[in-house]
């Protein structure tokens, strides 16, 4: 590998660790549920989510896992 490439590992290496360098701004993504796969997006701020909670409620397990994991990175607005 070249010695470029080398600097560029160690220092995505360092970006990942910090995480308010992203923000992410849209998202589209594939779900497994516990009976169906369900499809989640992101979208000028807003969670959308196929599930029937969801429908109802304007949140459910799967925006909120996602919240979890991208803690740090969503924009403000996104509640
Ligand atoms: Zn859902």
């Amino acid at each position: 590998m070249d010695y470029g490439m080398i600097g560029k590992i160690d220092k995505a290496k360092r970006y990942a660790e910090e995480r308010d360098r992203i923000r992410i701004e849209a998202l589209t993504c594939t779900f497994s549920g516990e009976n169906n796969p369900h499809t989640v997006t992101l979208k000028n701020g807003e969670w959308q989510c196929d599930c029937d909670f969801f429908q109802s409620r304007g949140r459910c397990s799967h925006t909120m896992a996602l919240e979890i994991l991208m803690e740090g990175m969503l924009p403000e607005f996104v509640e």
